[in-house]
């Protein structure tokens, strides 16, 4: 059989790999590429394969980084099955469409400027449209639960513990009578993340294709960010202020709803209105709610205590979807909690908020994840002492705060514990999803560990196996 690394090799984003067994082709997660635009287009327009030739593909999570290149696989071709959870299809369902909202609006704006200095114009990359007919293709599968995406070739998801229905691939493959067995790690969450259960680590595999993002450093642990969620918020009300938080509308948002939850239920904060306001996040939540089976005990004992609640649902949560709603917000003087996308404040509802809070000094906004490089969620972080929001300037009079601790991804110490368990059986562990410098000090740290049959491979590179 071989193995073909056609994304995230050497690199974080467009996760990608064609298994060629028994003369049929299996796709594993199907990516989208980010980076500078050009590149993007061009990567994600031209696969490496021909999709109409692809026999079956399974999909690891719903991240855009693992699922975000399906609309042009679908458009170019492909018609076989995408196998998935319930969860992680129904998720990505609801963020194809959202990225291919962000394509269209991406080129309007493009396209405006070309129109001006009478330079062509370009084409989305797919549009909404293309993105609903993904939705036919995905046959979902339980986790554990054995299928069989090609000849010789059984299957199982196991829970990778990263975001809701995200899962490892477990393949069990027979290839003219030689059994092997590969496992894919898609992304590899974290023990004791909120909502939901901890990753499934590997018991043997003989090959192992396994994501290395943060192998170069350990994270906090998910406790410390409860903590400092808690003391922020509740120092932020006691001065009759407002609690503005950027969030990814899918996973983060969720995060922060449950905490907050725990806490009013709990009585350590007092009982404040909390608004979601993104209409992705909102949708998101409705998805949450309809996959309890991916809840953690704690999640569950939760649920069970509050009896008129769901876990991310109480009475003080109040989820807007129009804009009429969000715009009423603007007006209240009184002390509440307001989350709202993009979790990187670069675009949607949550510019109004800032732009509308930003000056009180009585306000804390709140940093919940890992910020980009020049986007204004950096510039907060960075404590830059002015900020421009749509086009004008603002001064930061209001707290800023970051809580650390709540990564979705595994970090170096965990990684290490996960690859350890295949070192007595794996002929070949291939490290994906990585910069060189954190793919290179977790291959270090397992050579200290005497595991050293580790490769690195380059993107579009293959090997026989
Ligand atoms: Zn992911």
């Amino acid at each position: 059989m071989k193995i073909t690394f056609d994304g995230a090799a050497q690199t974080v984003t467009g996760t990608q790999h064609l298994l060629n067994i028994n003369g049929h082709s299996l796709l594993l997660d199907c990516g989208f590429f980010q980076g500078r635009r050009q590149e993007s287009y061009e990567r994600n327009c031209n696969f490496p394969f021909e999709p109409a030739k692809i026999d079956a593909m399974i999909l690891s999570h719903a991240h855009i980084d693992h699922s975000g290149n399906l609309p042009n696989l679908v458009k170019q071709g492909y018609r076989g099955l995408i196998y998935a959870t319930p969860a992680t299809a129904h998720l990505a369902n609801i963020m194809l469409i959202d990225s291919g909202h962000i394509q269209e609006s991406d080129v309007e704006f493009v396209n405006k400027r070309n129109a001006k200095k009478g330079e062509p114009l370009i084409e989305p990359l797919y549009t909404q449209e293309d993105a609903a007919l993904v939705a036919q293709y995905f046959r979902t599968v339980s986790y554990d639960q054995p299928f069989q995406p090609i000849p010789g070739v059984v299957a199982r998801l196991v829970d990778a513990g990263h975001i809701l229905g995200s899962a490892a691939v477990v393949l069990d493959i027979d290839e003219k009578g030689r059994k092997i067995r590969l496992w894919f790690s898609g992304d590899i969450g974290r023990r004791r993340l909120p909502l939901i259960r901890d990753p499934i680590l590997p018991d043997r595999a003989d090959y192992m294709i396994m994501e290395s993002t943060y192998g170069d450093k350990p994270h906090r642990e998910p406790e410390v960010a409860f903590e400092e969620l808690q003391q922020v918020t509740e120092r932020t009300l006691e001065r009759g202020g407002k609690v503005i938080i950027p969030a990814f509308a899918v996973g983060r948002t969720q995060e922060i709803v449950y905490f907050l939850h725990q806490m009013i239920e709990s009585r350590s904060i007092p009982s404040v209105p909390v608004y979601v306001d993104s209409p992705l996040a909102v949708n998101a939540t409705d998805i949450f709610k309809l996959h309890p089976e991916c809840f953690d005990e704690e999640t569950n004992a939760l649920i069970r205590a509050d009896k008129h609640h769901t876990a991310l649902g109480f009475d003080r949560l109040i989820y807007t979807r129009s804009v009429e709603e969000s715009k009423a917000l603007n007006g209240r003087k009184d002390p509440m909690v307001i989350i709202s996308a993009s979790g990187m404040a670069e675009t949607g509802r949550i510019l109004h908020h800032l732009r509308n809070n930003i000056e009180n000094p009585k306000n804390t906004i709140l940093i919940v994840s890992w910020q980009a490089p020049y986007t204004l969620g950096r510039r907060l972080a960075d404590r830059e002492p002015r900020v421009k929001i749509f086009g004008e300037e603002f001064e930061v009079k209001a707290e800023v705060s970051t809580i650390g601790g709540l990564s979705a991804h595994a970090g170096q110490d965990f990684l290490t514990e996960y690859a350890l368990r295949v070192k007595g059986s794996a002929k070949q562990v291939f490290l994906v999803h990585g910069e060189a410098g954190p793919a290179g000090a977790l291959r270090a740290k397992l050579a200290e560990a005497g595991m050293t049959n580790l490769q690195y491979p380059e993107v579009g590179s293959s090997v026989e196996i």
